[in-house]
Parts: C-alpha cells; sequence; structure tokens
C-alpha cells in the first residue's frame, strides 16, 4: 500500500501513474495527512516549482523537484507535478526505467504526431528523452516504429474500414487472462446461438459499409479456433458469404491455442481466403505452460505451425510473453533459439502484465515477478532473436501495470506487416467491431477524431440485448461522419 498527500493542487491521478511507474501492483490511497508509517509521498505545488517527498515510516529519504514555466499551462503543471514525483522516486530507488517518465500506451503514435508537426527526427528524440528522461534504446524504437507505421498508413484510402469479429471462447483460462473469455466446454451450445447472432451483427455491418472498402478482417477473441470444426467452419462461411472478401489487402484469424488447430479448420480458412494467422506459444518452455494453465506441450505447438505451413500459409505469426511466473532470462533464450527453428514471419513480444481481472492478480503474492533489470535482459535477448530471424520491429503499444513498465512490440519479415495491429494502434482508420466486448473505432479524417462505440461484453448480454446494441451502433454509425 503506498499513501500520498496532495498539496497545492489535486492532480492525483499524474501523482498515482509516476509512483505507479517505480511501485506497480500495489494499492494506492490519495490521503489528507501524511501517515506516520508505512511508505508515502507527499506532492507539492508552488507558483515556483513541483516539489516531492518520499517517506519511509515517516522519516524523508529522498525528493524530487521540477521548475515552473511562466504561465504554465494545465498540460505542463501535471507534467511538472509528475515529474518531481519522478524524480524522487529514481532518487529513492537508483533505477532509471526505460521509458522514462512515459506512461501514455502509443510512443509511436506520439512521434508520429511530432513528425507531422514538422519536427526532425533527432528533435524527436531529444523530446522524448529530454522532457520524459526516454533511455536513446527506447526513443529510436518509437521513432523507427512510427516510420514502419507511417509506410503503412500512406496506403490508406479515406473510405478504407476494417473489421473485427471477437469469438469469447478458449479452452482453459490462461493465469495472466483478462479478457472476455468463455470455457468452450461449458459453452458450447452456446457457441452455436453466438454465431448465428454474430450473423446478423455481420450482416448489419456489411449493409452500412456500402461504398467502402473493406481492407482488412481480423477475427480474434478468445480463442477462435476454440470453436469446434464444424462450428468454425459455418463462422468462416458466414463471414466470407457476408462480405466480399476479393478486395481485402488482409484476413487474420488468432489461431492462438495450438491444442485448437485441426486440419479441417485450417483449410475452412484457406478456403475464406485468411492470409495471417497466429499461432501462439507465449513459451516454449513447457514446466511454464503448465504453470500458466495451457493444456497443451511444446510438440503440439511446433505440429500445429508445421500444419499451418503445410496448409500454404505464409505469414505466420507467434506470440510470447517475457516474464511468465518462474522465468528466467535462460528460459527466455530457450523459447526464442526454438521459435527462431520454426523461423515465423512474424513475432509479437509481449512483457507480462499484471491485469485486474485476471487470476494472476488475485494470486499476486503466489508468484515472484520478474525484477525490472531481468526483464530487460530479457526483451534485449527477444530482439537480439527477431534481428537475428530478420524481423524487424513495425508496431509497438504498452499498458499500464506492466512489469518494468515495458512494452510490446511486433516484429516482423519487410512486407508482412500487419495492416489490422497498425490501424488500431495509430487510429486512423475506422474499425467496425462485432461481437461480445467489441469496440469499434470510428475516425473521422476531417477532425481527426474518434468515436468509440461499445459493444455489450457477457456473451449471455450479446444474446439476450442484441437489437438494443445494434440500435446503439446503428445511431452512431448513422450520425458520426467517418
Ligand atoms: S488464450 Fe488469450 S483470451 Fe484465451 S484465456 Fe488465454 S489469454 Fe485469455
Amino acid at each position: 500500500m503506498i499513501n500520498f498527500v496532495l498539496q497545492g493542487h489535486t492532480y492525483a491521478m499524474d501523482v498515482q501513474t509516476a509512483i505507479q511507474i517505480f511501485f506497480p501492483n500495489k494499492h494506492y490511497y490519495n490521503v489528507e495527512e501524511m501517515p506516520k508509517e508505512g511508505v508515502s509521498v507527499k506532492s507539492v505545488l508552488t507558483e515556483s516549482r513541483a516539489e516531492a517527498y518520499f517517506y519511509q515510516n515517516g522519516e524523508l529519504k529522498a525528493e524530487g523537484f521540477a521548475k515552473r514555466k511562466e504561465n504554465a499551462d494545465e498540460k505542463e503543471i501535471k507534467h511538472i507535478v509528475k515529474e518531481a514525483v519522478f524524480k524522487a522516486l529514481y532518487s529513492f530507488t537508483g533505477y532509471m526505467p526505460k521509458w522514462g517518465m512515459i506512461t501514455g500506451v502509443r510512443p509511436a503514435k506520439t512521434a508520429s504526431e511530432l513528425s507531422q508537426e514538422g519536427y526532425s527526427d533527432s528533435k524527436i528524440l531529444e523530446y522524448f528523452e529530454n522532457r520524459f528522461y526516454v533511455s536513446h534504446q527506447k526513443a529510436l524504437l518509437a521513432l523507427n516504429v512510427s516510420k514502419a507505421e507511417r509506410e503503412i498508413l500512406l496506403t490508406n484510402s479515406p473510405l478504407d474500414v476494417s473489421l473485427y469479429i471477437g469469438i469469447p471462447f478458449c479452452p482453459t483460462r490462461c493465469l495472466y487472462c483478462s479478457f472476455t473469455s468463455y470455457p468452450i466446454d461449458k459453452y458450447s451450445k452456446k457457441a452455436d446461438e453466438y454465431i448465428n447472432k454474430l450473423a446478423e451483427e455481420l450482416t448489419f455491418v456489411s449493409n452500412k459499409i456500402k461504398g467502402r472498402r473493406l481492407r482488412s478482417v481480423y477475427i480474434g477473441g478468445g480463442t477462435p479456433t476454440s470453436l469446434n470444426d464444424g462450428q468454425f467452419a459455418k463462422l468462416m462461411e458466414n463471414v466470407s458469404e457476408i462480405f466480399d472478401l476479393e478486395n481485402i489487402d488482409e484476413f487474420t484469424v488468432e489461431a492462438g491455442r495450438p491444442d485448437t488447430i485441426t486440419k479441417a479448420k485450417l483449410e475452412a480458412m484457406k478456403k475464406a481466403g485468411v492470409n495471417r494467422i497466429s499461432v501462439n506459444p507465449q513459451t516454449m518452455n513447457q514446466k511454464t505452460l503448465d504453470i500458466i494453465g495451457r493444456r497443451h506441450s511444446v510438440e503440439d505447438i511446433k505440429k500445429a505451425f508445421y500444419m499451418a505451413k503445410e496448409e500454404g500459409f505464409k505469414n505466420i505469426n507467434m506470440d510470447i510473453i517475457l516474464g511468465l511466473p518462474q522465468e528466467s532470462a535462460a528460459d527466455v533464450e530457450n523459447t526464442m533459439r526454438e521459435i527462431a527453428k520454426l523461423a515465423p514471419e512474424s513475432l509479437t513480444v509481449h512483457t507480462l502484465a499484471v491485469k485486474r481481472a485476471s487470476r494472476l492478480k488475485e494470486n499476486i503474492f503466489s508468484y515472484d515477478l520478474t525484477a525490472a533489470e531481468e526483464m530487460e535482459n530479457m526483451i534485449n535477448i527477444s530482439s537480439y532473436y527477431a534481428g537475428k530471424m530478420g524481423l524487424a520491429p513495425y508496431y509497438m503499444y504498452r499498458q499500464k501495470a506492466m512489469i518494468g513498465n515495458f512494452e510490446n512490440v511486433g516484429y516482423c519479415k519487410k512486407g508482412m506487416e500487419s495492416l489490422y495491429n497498425v490501424e488500431i494502434m495509430e487510429e486512423k482508420q475506422s474499425i467496425i467491431a462485432t461481437g461480445a466486448g467489441g469496440a469499434t473505432k470510428l475516425y473521422n479524417p476531417d477532425k481527426n477524431q474518434l468515436v468509440r462505440v461499445f459493444n455489450v461484453k457477457s456473451v449471455d448480454d450479446y444474446l439476450s440485448r442484441f437489437d438494443e446494441m445494434i440500435e446503439r451502433k446503428e445511431t452512431a454509425l448513422s450520425s458520426n461522419k467517418w
């Protein structure tokens, strides 16, 4: 538990996010009085500067200050409040986070925006390094990813749209999962109803996007391939009957869990025109697969990968997670060596995030989480192997509650970039999301603005409140310029 007191301002969230950089996954309380015990921070704003004081059991351990410019606006004031806390905690811990005090989820998007405002590459690096204390290596990563993303965005046309289809079922629940996902063995009957309702929503969307080009389709979840062969084939048929897929550039299916991949499902995907799939090991170490609750073996991963290759898939992505319980840098090295032998066209490297709705969060004290320095080693190993495999970073995002405040990076071979992944990060194209938990983003290019429309979250609500949800979508699609 960490308490903090504010004096001279009310920017509690900014103070808390700065504390979270150094002390993630704690409980944070904004209190009136400095407690005599435990760990606490006092954040003060005066006419000339922001100050921060870090206490342990009432004893002052470190302090940090940031100068207040004349006529500073609210954004700048929040920045210095956060900066002072950041400095005090850096001074106490001696640890400089690689992303400095950046807490936003899309640093590459920030780099793109700065570039559009006329910043040169060196000015962008300076902005990250001097204003936010970001390391040169990470500033460069943000800049390079923003360039790769921009190449893709330049191919966008104003009337392009992407489609997301959510299938919220999985064989078991992974330890770290916070997504809406239901065990397929209990929900198999409901999955039939779900597929039928989904077809109705897809038909509605298809009518609404007439006159536009559907550029990419992404079926995710959950694990879409948790559906049985018949259900999955039905889903694929529905999508190809409802939409004109002739001119789309990308059709992805997350075949995430290797134990759900069958030849019949791969054939159904091929028939529908799927040209990118994910086979996600998360780790190539059996002991970890067992700990995180995935009921499959390392061999299953390899078998599924080769089966997809044999079926003719030429763009296979593999996801891994760094910092899984009881994994060391040596385990990550083993994972990367095994993945390098498979040589997928894309690799997505996540760093573990302890999400609120996960079993991991519930039982956080039963696991030794990876220290930031070790996570840094793991990241370096993964990026070294990605380079050796001929993969370059092309998209990136960060999440709250990531261990060490690091990032998730998508690597791929040149020309194999996932359009959908870039669009979802850069938010420069409308993405219509269908299925339970779908979050539609309508992009207005004239105003450079996004309007979000949310589907209901649970499968039961999706089935019972379908009409109400479609009405909401209808209103948003008709009343907003997108
Ligand atoms: S496969 Fe993904 S969605 Fe399914 S339980 Fe694991 S983390 Fe959650």
